[in-house]
This record gives structure tokens, C-alpha cells and sequence, in this order.
């Protein structure tokens, strides 16, 4: 059996995978991300492919990052969290365990793991897959293959701007849908809320000690499961960003299926049903015109180890 290893590599740990054809993880391993620290994580990255490479031989490795890979998928140009610029992560790895290696985006390793294996395994030509976190990151697959652009940065969903002159995001740019309709922009709603409107938001501020900006999202998915008015508006208001801009993606490219993925997922139905609800909405004037179904995302926290390793396969 070929076997690979995928590497995820986050913000707070660097998780690593040996993981079979059929996308069964067999061994894991992990260090924590000293995220400051480039030359310190590339330590750890070697000391997880390192432990598993003691437990099998495999035939490559992949790795999944946060942030700009060049069209070569050998560099990581930027990583926001992670203080890499122009990092040649690809050479590296593969000079030290003479194995071949790929380096991908994070979202798309993911969008490739539910492609493969996950909520959009059984369409065979095209997904779409939003991560909804902190920021929102996408993976785009056509035609079987991940779209990665000319220049290697295809597929950003979360930085295509919704509002002219909207809210500054993180990017450089103003009113990006990251800024509408992330984990982030969760939080930012349930505060005002709480603000503006106490009660409406008992649950919450009981939550948060009350006080507003004490609020989380954990807090806010925690509310909103108790029947939080405050809350679930605060869905309602991210799922109505989210649903338009998929409806927006069906336009362009009329893919079988949207997955919606990401830690603020964990909500389930708070999320999924508003979002839902506005893209069958957005789209309703295409009448019986079949669209592509939302599902929610089901390869966890292991979409970046498996989506890496399947990669590296290819
Ligand atoms: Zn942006």
C-alpha cells in the first residue's frame, strides 16, 4: 500500500499524518507552532515528519499552510500568522528527507480533502468549499482539479470585496466578504448587539461575565444553541453574507456542490440554515434551474493532514 504523510501546518501546532489511499489516517504526530519564529518551525515541521518517518517509509510528503503559495507550490510568499516571506518551504523538506514534496494553501488542501473523501466525495467534477474561521479561506474544484490561477492565488473567496468602501480588512483592502461573514465578523455583531440591545443577549452576557467585549465565538455558538435572540441573529447576519456569495460562485462557475467548512461550523444549523436560506433566495429568479446543495464540511480537524498527504500522491 502507497502510503504519504500531509502536514498541517496552524497557527498554534503543526499537525502530521501517515495516511493510506483511501484517506485513513494511520499515525499522527504534533508540536506546537513557535509561530514568531520561522527557523523554529521549520524544527518542528522536520521533528513531526521525522517521528513518522519512524513508524513508516512513505513515497512524499504534503503540506498544507496558511497563506501565499507561488504557482510552483514550492514557496510560501506570505503567511499571515506565521512571520514566513518568501520561504522556499519545498526545497527544504525535500532536501532533508530526499522525498518529493508539495506545499498548498490550507483551504485548498482542505477543499481537496472533502473532495476526495469528505461531504463532496461523491461529486466527480467540481466543489466549492468555504472555511469559515477567524478569516474565511476557499478551495475551487473544476474539471477534478484544484484551481490554483496563473500566479498561484486563485480561489479567495473570503478577499473579494462585497461592500465598495466597506470595512478595512486585514488584506489592505476594504469591504472583502472576510469582513461580513467570518468568525470574526460573528463576534463584532453579538458584541454590538450585546451593546446596544442587553436584552436580547442575556445568554451571551451571561456567558461573558457581562461584558460585551469579553464576548467569543465559542460564546456566541454556545448563546445561540440556548435560543440567544442576540446569537442568532448574529448567524443570521454572517449565513446572509455567506449565502449571497454563493449564490455568486454558482454564476461564475456552477459547481455540483458547496461545502461549508472552518471552525465556526460547529455551529451546524445556526449557521448552515441562514446561509442556506439567502443563497436559495439570491438565486430563486433562476426558477427550477438546478443548483448545486450546501453541505456542511466532515473531515474536522484532520481535512489539512489527509487533503496534504492525497495531494502529495498525485
Ligand atoms: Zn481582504
Amino acid at each position: 500500500m502507497s502510503l504519504t504523510i500531509g502536514v498541517d501546518i496552524g497557527g498554534t501546532k503543526v499537525l502530521g499524518g501517515i495516511v493510506g489511499p483511501d484517506g485513513m489516517v494511520l499515525a499522527q504526530a504534533r508540536r506546537p507552532t513557535p509561530a514568531h519564529d520561522p527557523a523554529g518551525t521549520l524544527v518542528m515541521i522536520c521533528d513531526v515528519i521525522s517521528e513518522l518517518l519512524a513508524i513508516h517509509t512513505v513515497d512524499a510528503i504534503g503540506i498544507g499552510a496558511a497563506g501565499w503559495i507561488d504557482a510552483a507550490r514550492s514557496k510560501i510568499m506570505f503567511a499571515p500568522n506565521l512571520a514566513w516571506r518568501d520561504e522556499p518551504l519545498r526545497d527544504h523538506i525535500a532536501g532533508r528527507f530526499n522525498l518529493p514534496v508539495v506545499v498548498e494553501n490550507d483551504a485548498n488542501v482542505a477543499a481537496w480533502a472533502e473532495f476526495r473523501f469528505g461531504a463532496a466525495r461523491e461529486a466527480s467534477d467540481s466543489m466549492v468549499l468555504y472555511t469559515v474561521g477567524t478569516g474565511i479561506g476557499s478551495g475551487i474544484v473544476l474539471g477534478g482539479e484544484l484551481v490554483r490561477g496563473a500566479f498561484g492565488v486563485a480561489a479567495e473567496l473570503g478577499h473579494v470585496r462585497v461592500v465598495p468602501d466597506g470595512q478595512l480588512c486585514g488584506c489592505g483592502r476594504r469591504g472583502c466578504l472576510e469582513q461580513y461573514a467570518s468568525g470574526s465578523a460573528l463576534v463584532r455583531y453579538a458584541r454590538a448587539t450585546a451593546k446596544e440591545a442587553p436584552d436580547k443577549a442575556e445568554r451571551l452576557l451571561a456567558l461573558a461575565k457581562g461584558l460585551p467585549q469579553a464576548i467569543t465565538g465559542p460564546m456566541v455558538t454556545a448563546a445561540g444553541k440556548q435560543g440567544d435572540p442576540a446569537a442568532i441573529a448574529a448567524f443570521e447576519q454572517i449565513g446572509y453574507w455567506l449565502g449571497n456569495s454563493m449564490a455568486d460562485v454558482v454564476q461564475v462557475l456552477d459547481p455540483q456542490l458547496i461545502v461549508i467548512g472552518g471552525g465556526v461550523i460547529e455551529a451546524g444549523d445556526l449557521l448552515l440554515a441562514p446561509a442556506e436560506a439567502s443563497y436559495r433566495d439570491a438565486l430563486e429568479v433562476r426558477g427550477r434551474l438546478p443548483v448545486a446543495d450546501v453541505r456542511a464540511a466532515q473531515m474536522g480537524n484532520l481535512a489539512g493532514v489527509v487533503g496534504a498527504a492525497d495531494l502529495a500522491r498525485r
